[in-house]
C-alpha cells in the first residue's frame, strides 16, 4: 500500500470551518455573533456575552485559527463542495479513497452540509452528482459502476439506513471492514439519491434532549463505491475507488437530563466513537506507526478510508451566536488540532 510517505511526513488532512447564517430563535433571544471570517481563511473568536465567557476568553490563547478555507456564512453549499470535495471525488476515479466528514455542536449545520435540502442539496448529493457527470464524460474508456451504501453508528450499533433492521456485525477482510448484509443501491438519478438519503436520514436513531428536538447521537456515513473496469490491448483494467462522506453526532458534552442513566450510556459511547476517531486523527497527523482504528466501530469502519494514500477533508460546523461561545470554542480547538 502507498502509505510509505505517510509513514515519515503524517498524512495530511484538509480542515475546513463553516459558519452558518444566525437563525430566528438565536436572534429572537437577542443573541450577538462572536465570530467573524476573514479572507476565507482566517477566524476570529472575538466578542464575549457575559463575565464568565471573557474569563475563559482571557485564559485561552488562540482567538485566532487559521485553515485551508474558513467559509462565512454566504457561502453556497456548491462553493463548499467544489472546495473541500470535488478534488476528492476526482481522486475516487482513479481508485484513491477518500473521506469528508462534518464535525461539530448540534444545531452547528453538519446536516445541512451534508445532505441539504431540495432546494439546497448538500455535499453527499452534489458528490453523486459530480460522479454521474464525470463518469458520463468518460464512458468512451471503460465502464463505471457506482454503488452506495447509508449507515449509522449509533451506541456501538451499526444500522442500515436504507433497510432498517437488525443492526449489522462488521466483518475483516483484505479490503478492510465489511458491514455484513449492508444493502448497495445502484444509484441512476441525482433525484433518487435525494430521496433515498432523505429516507435514510428519517431512519437516523433520534432522541428528544432539552437543546434541541432533533439532536442526533448518530453518526451517519454514507460511501460510494466507485468501480472502472476497461479492457487495454487484451488485459482487463480495473480500479476501485471508495468516498466515505460522514455525518457525526453532535460533538456536545452529553449533559446530564432527566433521563440520567439512558442519556450517560450513550453520550459515553458517543464520546468514544469521537475520541477513537480523534485519537485516529492524532496519530495520522503526526505520522505514527500504529493507528487506532480498533477503538470504536466508527473508525473500524473508516480503516481503509483514512490516512494512507488516502484523501481526507474535515468541516467544521459553528454557530455565529455567542449562545454556542463554548461547543464553538471547542470545535475551533479540535479543528485546529486536525491540521
Ligand atoms: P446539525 O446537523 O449540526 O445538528 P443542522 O444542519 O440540522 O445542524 O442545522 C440546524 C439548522 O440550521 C437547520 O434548520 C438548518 O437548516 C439550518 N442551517 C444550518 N446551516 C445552514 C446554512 N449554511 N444556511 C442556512 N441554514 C442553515
Ligand atoms: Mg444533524
Amino acid at each position: 500500500v502507498g502509505a510509505g510517505n505517510a509513514d515519515a511526513a503524517g498524512s495530511r488532512i484538509l480542515v475546513f470551518v463553516r459558519l452558518r447564517p444566525m437563525s430566528r430563535k438565536e436572534k429572537e433571544a437577542g443573541s450577538r455573533s462572536c465570530v467573524k471570517i476573514v479572507n476565507k481563511k482566517d477566524v476570529y473568536l472575538t466578542e464575549f456575552a457575559s463575565e464568565t465567557d471573557y474569563l475563559r476568553l482571557k485564559r485561552v490563547r488562540g482567538r485566532h485559527f487559521c485553515f485551508d478555507a474558513s467559509f462565512p456564512d454566504t457561502t453556497t453549499q456548491a462553493e463548499v463542495y467544489s472546495t473541500t470535495t470535488s478534488d476528492l471525488v476526482e481522486g475516487v476515479l482513479q481508485g484513491r479513497n477518500g473521506t469528508v466528514f462534518c464535525y461539530g455542536a448540534t444545531g452547528a449545520g453538519k446536516t445541512y452540509t451534508m445532505l441539504g435540502t431540495m432546494e439546497n442539496p448538500g455535499v453527499m448529493v452534489l458528490a453523486i452528482k459530480d460522479l454521474f457527470s464525470k463518469v458520463r464524460q468518460r464512458s468512451h474508456d471503460g465502464s463505471h459502476s457506482i454503488q452506495l451504501s447509508y449507515l449509522e453508528v449509533y451506541n456501538e450499533t451499526v444500522r442500515d439506513l436504507l433497510s432498517p433492521g437488525r443492526p449489522l456485525l462488521l466483518r475483516e477482510d483484505k479490503q478492510g471492514t465489511l458491514a455484513a448484509g449492508l444493502t448497495h443501491y445502484r444509484a441512476y438519478s441525482t433525484d433518487e439519491v435525494m430521496k433515498l438519503l432523505q429516507q435514510g436520514n428519517k431512519n437516523r436513531t433520534t432522541e428528544p434532549t432539552r437543546v434541541n428536538e432533533t439532536s442526533s447521537r448518530s453518526h451517519a456515513i454514507l460511501q460510494v463505491i466507485v468501480e472502472y473496469r476497461s479492457v487495454d490491448g487484451g488485459s482487463i483494467v480495473t480500479r476501485v475507488g471508495k468516498l466515505s462522506l460522514i455525518d457525526l453526532a453532535g460533538s456536545e458534552r452529553a449533559v446530564a437530563t432527566d433521563q440520567r442513566t439512558q442519556r450517560s450510556i450513550e453520550g459515553a459511547n458517543i464520546n468514544r466513537s469521537l475520541l477513537a476517531l480523534s485519537s485516529c486523527i492524532n496519530a495520522l497527523v503526526e505520522g505514527k506507526k500504529h493507528i487506532p482504528y480498533r477503538n470504536s466501530k466508527l473508525t473500524q469502519l473508516l480503516k481503509d478510508s483514512l490516512g494512507g494514500s488516502c484523501n481526507t477533508a474535515m468541516i467544521a460546523n459553528i454557530s455565529p451566536s455567542n449562545i454556542s461561545f463554548g461547543e464553538t470554542q471547542n470545535t475551533l480547538h479540535w479543528a485546529d488540532r486536525a491540521k
